[in-house]
């Protein structure tokens, strides 16, 4: 007998008929003699349209109060997929966050999972019944209701698997996969047997929102492995490991991107130690999530500096710097927007030297323009106009043939 757990996002558990075809999958899993704990996410849209009621009596709305109110979306859902269970037959129960032991640090909106006491969900499963959790949130050591931030169900669903030693961590979504790029924009796009927790991270944080970035974290270090897979079809989906074992050794796995980045660039900052560290530090404290930065000294003793952010994020960063212009003296701050970013992600860039290159150089035939460039071992990130963003995956899709059919590793 196997233990799995299995996940549904909110599209896959949207109405009572999708609800439906939910418990029949976790049945299919418990009539294979399998015990099973489903964790699952709001319905449908549930969360945004929590958030957008509280924001039309708040601009701020207390965080507490927004962990009590979204927490309540992931509860709906449980009650919901537990009394089909039981109307089919199956015994089955539910249990919130805080039920089920999942104790997260005293974080509210976006809290990290610190322990789970998994006594109760194991008495359950040992007295015959599916166990069904709320995805989403937790309890701190005071007793408070947290949150995990947004799609952070998936989490839940990996640290149990990981605190059960479950056997399989399925994750159910309304895509059959993770897919090469995303198949909404790039015709070629092509689903993904399997790929690495190092690619599936960096995919992750760069905007493919198939996987919540710090589930993908937690796999990786307690090496769970996962399946996304789709809730509609049977076909199978893609598998998520520490090498990607079924896929041929391309170099490339896959391309992300994401438009709405801004470049701030400061002239004229003083060239003394401690500048770089106080803009970020004062950025960061106003929860301004920096990406790539860029310095250059120029040739007085001054040094002027670049980073993108996220456009949302513009006139908060330029209130910001407008109001610490006493202890960071600048001559002045310049801003472009309608940018995009474009990534290629892959474990074979560590030995093979020359893949920025052949990147810039297939952006250059197809007459891109690249404004900003940051690498890590396993990934290159360019920022380009937003008009040639699907141009430049396109091009690049080909270009690294990512386009062509699976092969299976011989
Ligand atoms: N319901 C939450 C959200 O929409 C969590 C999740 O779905 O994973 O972000
Ligand atoms: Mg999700």
């Amino acid at each position: 007998m196997a233990l799995i757990v299995q996940k549904f996002g909110g599209t896959s558990v949207g109405s009572i008929e999708k609800i439906q075809n939910a418990a029949n999958r976790v049945i299919e899993e418990a009539e294979r003699g399998n015990q099973v704990v489903v964790v699952v996410s709001a319905m449908g849209k549930t969360t945004d349209e929590l958030v957008s009621m509280a924001k039309e009596i708040s601009a701020a709305p207390s965080k507490r109060e927004m962990d009590m109110l979204l927490s309540t979306g992931e509860q709906v859902t449980i009650s919901y997929l537990t009394m089909a269970l039981l109307a089919k037959g199956y015994d089955a129960v539910s249990y919130t966050g805080w039920q089920a032991g999942i104790s997260t640090e005293a974080v509210h909106s976006n809290a990290r999972i610190s322990d789970i006491e998994t006594a109760r969900v194991k008495a359950a499963l040992e007295a015959g019944k599916i166990v069904v959790v709320a995805g989403f949130q937790g309890v701190d050591a005071d007793g408070e209701i947290t949150t995990l931030g947004r799609g952070g169900s998936d989490t839940t669903a990996v640290a149990l698997a990981s605190a059960l030693h479950a056997d399989r961590c399925d994750i159910y979504t309304d895509v059959t996969g993770v897919y090469t790029t995303d198949p909404r924009y790039i015709k070629g796009a092509r689903k993904l047997l399997s790929v690495s927790y190092d690619e599936m991270l960096e995919l992750a944080n760069l905007g493919a929102g198939v996987l919540h970035p710090r589930a993908v974290e937690f796999a990786k270090n307690y090496q769970i492995q996962l399946e996304v897979r789709s809730s509609m079809e049977q076909e199978k989906g893609t598998i998520i490991e520490e090498e990607a074992s079924m896929e041929q050794n391309l170099i490339v796995r896959g391309i992300a991107f994401e438009d709405r980045i801004t470049r701030v660039t400061i002239f004229g900052l003083s060239g003394n130690i401690g500048t770089l560290s106080t803009i970020f530090t004062t950025l960061a404290k106003n929860r301004i999530n920096v990406d790539i930065i860029i310095q250059s000294m120029t040739d007085t003793d001054s040094i002027n500096l670049t980073f993108s952010i996220k456009s949302n994020d513009v006139e908060e960063a330029l209130n910001v710097l407008e109001k610490n212009k006493n202890n960071l003296p600048f001559d002045r701050v310049e801003t472009e927007s309608g940018l995009s970013k474009v990534s290629i992600v892959g474990s074979g860039m560590v030995s093979n030297p020359g893949v920025a290159a052949e990147m810039f150089e297939c952006m250059a035939q197809n007459g891109i323009v690249i404004k900003m460039v940051s690498t890590s071992e396993i990934k290159v990130s360019t920022v380009v106009d937003q008009k040639d963003m699907v141009k430049a995956v396109e091009a690049l899709h080909e270009a690294f043939r990512l386009d062509e059919p699976a092969q299976v590793k011989a």
